[in-house]
C-alpha cells in the first residue's frame, strides 16, 4: 500500500550536512525542485570537522561564488605537521599543489553551511526545513517514494521522485531499509573540547603524538578546538581517572604550558566523546533512494578528508542526476552510475585512513613502544612526488569532481 503524501517535491534530501546542502544547492541551481530536511534548528553543531579543501574552493569558483566565499572568516593552512615524540614531522605541504589555492582552510562548518543555504535560497526551487527529522521512508513495494518526517512532534509525509540520504553515519533512511554497511573498525575514539586562544601564539594547527597519547589542535581563531585521542572504548576508564588527571595529560601534550589555559576544562560536561568509525555500504542505492556522504561510507577524521568526500559525492550526484530528474526519468542505472563514479576513490581513501589508523595512531595509543618516527620519514615526505601525492590526497582527493553535465545548466 502506498502512503498518502501531504506534499511533493522532485528530490527530497534527508540531512543538511556538507553532502545534503551542496546537493541541494546544485540541484536547485539546475532548476530542480528540491527539499532538504535537517533535524537541528541551526548549523551550530560542534562535532564536525572544519576543513574546507582546495577542491571545495575551486567548486565555489566554478559556481561564481569564490570571492564571496573567501570573505567568510577562516584560517589558511599551507602545511600540516605533527610532533612525533620530540621530532617535528611535516606531513603535508600544500605548496606542492598547482593552482591559485595551495592551502586548505579552517572555517567553522556552520559558516560554510549557512553560506551554502543563503546561496541556495536564491533559487525558487530550494526548500530547507530545519527542526525536521526524517524518521522513515514512504514505501511503495521495494521503492522509496519519499520521506516520513517529524516536525513539532507531528508526523508528516513528503513524496519525491528521488530521495537522497545525506543523514550521516547513523543514517535513519539506511536503517529504514535495514541496509548494513561493512565495518572496518578503528583503534580510537576522540574526546573533543575547547581551550581559549589569544592572538598569534606562534603555534599552528597540528598534532602531538606521545607514547599512549595523541592530541590534535585546530586553530578556530578565538579558541583552540582540541581532539584528544583515546583507545577505542576506553572513554569510561579515562573519565574514571578524574578530570584533573585528564587536564594533566592535556597539559603534557600541549605546546603551551600556562596551566591556567587547561583549567578552562571545568568538568566532564566540557568534554564530549565522539565515536570514530569507518564503514561502507556495498550498494549505495535502491529504487527511488540514493545514499551519499557518511550515510553510505563513514569516514575517519584521519587526514580531515570526510567533508571533501561528502561534497564530491554531492557534485557527482548532481552532475549525473540533474538531467534525469528534470526529465522525470531517474532510473536505477542513473543511481548506480553515481556509485560507480565515487566508489573507487572512496574505498581507496578509506584504505589509506585504515593504514594510518593501524600503523600510526593504533601504535601510538597502544603505548608499548617509544614514539619515534623512522629516521627516513622526513626525507621521504620531502620527496617531490610524495609531497605532491599527499597534498593532492588531502587538498583535492583521489578524484576531483567539477560542476558539469546537466548540473552546469543554470536555472533562470
Ligand atoms: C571526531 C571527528 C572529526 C572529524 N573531523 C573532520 C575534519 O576535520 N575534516 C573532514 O573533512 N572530516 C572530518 N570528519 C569526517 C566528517 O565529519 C564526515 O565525513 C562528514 O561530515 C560527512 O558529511 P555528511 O554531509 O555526509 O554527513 P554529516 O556531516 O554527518 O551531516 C549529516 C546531517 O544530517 C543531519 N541528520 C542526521 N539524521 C537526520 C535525520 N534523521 N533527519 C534529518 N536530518 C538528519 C545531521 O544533523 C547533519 O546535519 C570527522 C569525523 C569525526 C568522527
Amino acid at each position: 500500500m502506498t502512503e498518502r503524501k501531504e506534499q511533493t517535491t522532485t528530490c527530497c534530501i534527508a540531512g543538511g550536512g556538507p553532502a545534503g546542502m551542496m546537493l541541494g544547492l546544485l540541484l536547485a541551481r539546475a532548476g530542480i525542485d528540491v527539499t532538504v530536511l535537517e533535524k537541528h534548528g541551526d548549523f551550530l553543531r560542534d562535532f564536525r570537522g572544519d576543513t574546507i579543501h582546495t577542491s571545495t574552493i575551486t567548486l565555489m569558483e566554478e559556481l561564481g561564488l569564490g570571492e564571496r566565499f573567501l570573505q567568510l572568516p577562516h584560517q589558511k593552512a599551507r602545511e600540516l605537521s605533527a610532533l612525533v615524540g620530540k621530532t617535528r614531522v611535516r606531513i603535508c605541504d600544500f605548496s606542492a599543489l598547482d593552482g591559485p589555492h595551495p592551502y586548505i582552510l579552517f572555517m567553522p562548518q556552520w559558516d560554510f553551511l549557512n553560506f551554502i543555504a543563503t546561496e541556495a535560497k536564491k533559487y525558487p526551487g530550494f526548500h530547507l526545513h530545519m527542526n525536521t527529522e526524517a524518521v522513515g521512508v514512504i514505501r511503495a513495494g521495494d521503492r522509496t517514494d519519499g520521506v516520513v518526517y517529524r516536525k513539532n512532534d507531528e508526523m508528516h509525509t513528503i513524496g519525491a521522485d528521488l530521495t537522497v540520504a545525506c543523514d550521516g553515519r547513523d543514517s535513519t533512511l539506511r536503517r529504514a531499509w535495514s541496509l548494513e554497511p561493512r565495518r572496518y573498525g578503528a583503534p580510537m575514539d576522540v574526546m573533543w573540547f575547547r581551550l581559549p586562544r589569544s592572538g598569534d601564539e606562534g603555534v599552528d594547527t597540528g598534532a602531538h603524538l606521545e607514547r599512549g597519547r595523541m592530541l590534535v589542535m585546530i586553530d578556530r581563531g578565538d579558541y583552540w578546538q582540541m581532539a584528544y585521542l583515546i583507545p577505542k572504548g576506553t572513554d569510561a576508564k579515562v573519565r574514571a581517572r578524574g578530570i584533573e588527571a585528564f587536564r594533566q595529560s592535556v597539559r603534557d601534550l600541549c605546546p603551551f604550558r600556562e596551566p591556567a589555559r587547561v583549567e578552562a576544562i571545568k568538568s566532564w560536561d566540557d568534554v564530549k566523546t565522539l565515536v570514530v568509525e569507518i564503514n561502507r555500504l556495498e550498494t549505495w542505492h535502491r529504487p527511488g533512494l540514493l545514499l551519499i556522504g557518511d550515510a553510505s561510507h563513514a569516514m575517519s577524521p584521519v587526514g580531515g578528508i570526510g567533508i571533501n568526500l561528502a561534497i564530491q559525492d554531492a557534485v557527482a550526484a548532481a552532475n549525473i542526476l540533474a538531467g534525469p530528474l528534470r526529465a522525470g526519468a531517474v532510473s536505477r542505472d542513473h543511481l548506480a552510475a553515481v556509485q560507480t563514479r565515487r566508489e573507487k576513490p572512496t574505498a581507496r581513501t578509506q584504505l589509506l585512513q585504515r593504514i594510518a589508523q593501524r600503523r600510526v595512531i593504533g601504535t601510538a595509543l597502544a603505548g608499548n613502544r617509544p614514539i619515534r618516527p623512522p629516521f627516513w620519514l622526513p626525507w621521504l615526505l620531502a620527496r617531490p612526488p610524495v609531497k605532491r601525492r599527499i597534498a593532492r590526497l588531502i587538498g583535492i582527493g583521489l578524484q576531483a569532481e567539477h560542476i558539469g553535465g546537466d548540473a552546469a545548466a543554470r536555472a533562470s
